[in-house]
């Protein structure tokens, strides 16, 4: 399958298991150090041919096709320069406004860590980043330092972003994060979430940093 096909496969994908609605949403999938495949603005992800993708530059020059490219590749091009002076290439990058994360988001909330074995080894850390204007390089840069330390990240009034080391894998964690949060917004309308016991919380840390540590 050629890149182009991939990333409109798991464009389709993220749109019908509900992670994006409507034209909203963006994807990305690094094919050279200097060339991003991405979506371009105002379609249907779940209906994506792959002549309608872009390839655009780090700087944000557009490289290659008719369409106009997201407007929020911003965000992904200032990710993927952090992840390259980090020395933590990511290759994928997802960005959603699905409902549990930006319910979450809207509340200024994220999830604690130690209450989820999934969301504590399979994402780390899902810092909330403060609210920054959509379309600007502010978001991938409120973002930045945090591109090492996990796979996603929720947005302040926003919604979410997910990353990783192919775009099969940055889906996963966009699924795993939405999957986390509408447990964690069921838990605390019907009670309050009850912690993993302390003494069982390094075995956790443990295996979230061999996974961070791998790119996985
Ligand atoms: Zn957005």
């Amino acid at each position: 399958m050629s890149s182009a096909h991939l990333l409109c496969e798991v464009a389709r994908r993220a749109y019908e298991r509900g992670l994006i609605a409507g034209a909203e949403g963006n994807l990305s999938l690094r094919l050279a150090s200097d060339r991003i495949l991405c979506t371009p603005s105002g379609r249907c992800k779940g209906r994506l041919s792959p002549d309608e993708l872009c390839i655009v530059a780090l700087d944000g020059r557009q490289l290659e096709g008719s369409s106009t490219p997201s407007s929020e590749i911003r965000l992904h091009l200032a990710l993927y320069r952090a992840a390259d002076a980090a020395r933590h290439p990511i290759v994928s990058i997802v960005h959603t406004h699905s409902p549990f994360a930006t319910t979450l988001a809207l509340l200024g909330q994220s999830v604690p860590a130690g209450l989820l074995p999934e969301a504590d080894v399979l994402l780390g850390p899902i810092p909330l980043i403060p609210y920054r204007t959509p379309g600007t390089d502010a978001v991938g840069e409120a973002v930045a330092p945090h591109v090492a330390r996990g796979f996603t990240a929720i947005l302040a009034n926003h919604g979410a972003v997910a990353w990783g080391r192919d775009a099969e894998s940055a889906l996963l964690h966009a699924e795993t994060l939405e999957s986390v949060c509408r447990v964690y917004c069921q838990a605390r309308a019907l009670g309050t979430p009850v912690a993993i016991p302390p003494d069982l919380i390094p075995a956790l840390r443990d295996a979230r940093r061999r996974r961070i540590a791998a790119n996985a």
